[in-house]
């Protein structure tokens, strides 16, 4: 990021506003942007006091953004499980469904194909669950 000659920090400089805005020093770090569109970048509106060195509001504390971007990948992971896992409770019960109708498929083959079922279906319990968890 650019800097004056003191030090501070300089947001939203461009060639209609070469000078941009200096660094307000009670603020946030962050270089944030409005929701309009071409919007030029701006220092946060929020008090600082957190993260290293305390730059940075509650909500851009690097450590803070970090462990929200874990929990969102670990959220969808668990998604994409629950996802996973119930269709291979449809495969399994497939399975068992062509044992029964099927000719000349053993016990032992129709065991194992329930067996498979049942097991697939407790991941999808249990993935279920974990979702349940990372959700609060
Ligand atoms: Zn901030």
């Amino acid at each position: 990021m650019e800097k004056t000659k003191d030090g501070l920090r300089i947001y939203g400089s461009w060639a209609g506003n070469p000078t941009g805005h200096k660094e307000d020093v009670t603020r946030c770090i962050e270089s944030v942007y409005g929701n309009e569109r071409g919007a030029i970048p701006h220092q946060c509106d929020r008090k600082r006091g957190h993260g290293e060195d305390g730059l940075y509001c509650k909500q851009h504390d690097p450590n803070k953004v970090k462990a929200a971007a874990a929990d969102r990948t670990a959220r969808y992971e668990a998604e994409n499980a629950v996802t996973n896992t119930k269709s291979d409770v449809w495969d399994a019960a497939e399975e068992v469904f062509r044992s029964q109708v099927g000719a000349g498929w053993e016990l032992e083959q129709q065991r194992r194909a329930i067996g498979k079922l049942v097991a697939a279906y407790g991941a999808f319990e249990r993935a279920k669950e974990h979702l349940k968890k990372l959700r609060g």
